[in-house]
């Protein structure tokens, strides 16, 4: 239902809005993509997220992704290393009325600590390694999920955190823009 009342076409480049509705992702410029919509479906439900909850996501892209998680959680607070798409996404979810929704223009694998712990982790980005600062700033309870392996291919790993250690499960089969940052697989400025 979240889906259904998100507008897709409104986060594609104009000359894509055709293909706004098909099951795919889509250039949205700097060598970046809006995700699929089935994979953002999975994401989504793999979240399990409630009402109440504060959440944090990585790699804000469209902003299409964001809009979602605010029509199902209290609280979204979204990172992305682009200005400017975090600028146009920003603006875009405020002329949508996602009022609870706040955009940052920075590096993700820092997390944002001002605003931790998060019930909820989502990067959509992928990485070999999990940021240790998203780890850390995830709530007892919580979960985190995240793309994991090589840049080609990776698997959608589900992290809880208990009290006193975390659990892990992969699952779905899935291809992501490299998550580039300080923590995870990609240092910037030394690899695309
Ligand atoms: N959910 C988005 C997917 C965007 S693609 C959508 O459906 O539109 C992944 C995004 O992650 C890209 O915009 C990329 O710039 C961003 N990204 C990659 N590494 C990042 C990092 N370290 N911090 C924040 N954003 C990052």
């Amino acid at each position: 239902a979240a889906m259904r009342q998100v507008p897709r076409d409104l986060f594609v480049p104009e000359a894509l809005r055709g293909k706004a509705y098909g099951d795919h992702s889509l250039p949205i410029g700097f060598g970046q993509t809006i995700s699929q919509p089935y994979i953002v479906g999975v994401m989504t439900s793999r979240l399990s997220l409630e009402p109440s909850h504060k959440v944090l996501e990585i790699g804000t892209g469209s902003g299409y992704q964001t809009a979602i998680l605010s029509r199902l959680a209290r609280t979204v607070y979204s990172l992305e290393r682009i200005d400017e798409l975090a600028r146009r996404a920003s603006a875009l979810l405020k002329t949508l009325g996602c009022q609870n929704v706040s955009v940052k223009a920075f590096d993700g694998t820092y997390g944002y600590p001002a605003a931790a712990p998060y019930d909820r982790i989502l990067v959509t980005a992928g990485t070999d390694e999990v940021p240790e600062p998203l780890l850390a700033q995830l709530a007892v309870g919580g979960r985190l999920v995240v793309p994991i392996g090589p840049p080609d291919r990776q698997r959608l790993r589900v992290i809880r955190r208990r009290k006193t250690d975390f659990a892990q499960e992969d699952g779905e089969s899935v291809v992501f823009v490299p998550l580039v940052g300080k923590f995870g697989r990609v240092r910037a400025g030394l690899r695309p």
